[in-house]
C-alpha cells in the first residue's frame, strides 16, 4: 500500500479500479464536468471503469 499523504501531489486525483482494485492516481482534470461521460483506463488490468465506479478516491 501506498503513502497517498507522502506521494500525492495536489494536481492528481487517486482512484482505485474496481475489477483489479489497483491504486493509481489521473489528472484533476479528468474531474471537470466536461470530462463527466469520459471513462478511465486501468493502467494494471487495462479496463475501463466510471469514475463513480472506483471503489476510494483520493484528492477530489
Ligand atoms: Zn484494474
Amino acid at each position: 500500500m501506498q503513502n497517498i499523504e507522502k506521494v500525492g501531489i495536489p494536481k492528481d486525483v487517486w482512484v482505485t479500479c474496481p475489477h483489479c482494485e489497483e491504486l493509481y492516481y489521473i489528472d484533476r482534470l479528468f474531474y471537470e464536468p466536461n470530462f463527466n461521460d469520459i471513462k478511465l483506463f486501468c493502467p494494471f488490468c487495462h479496463k475501463k471503469f466510471a469514475k463513480e465506479d472506483s471503489p476510494k478516491t483520493w484528492g477530489v
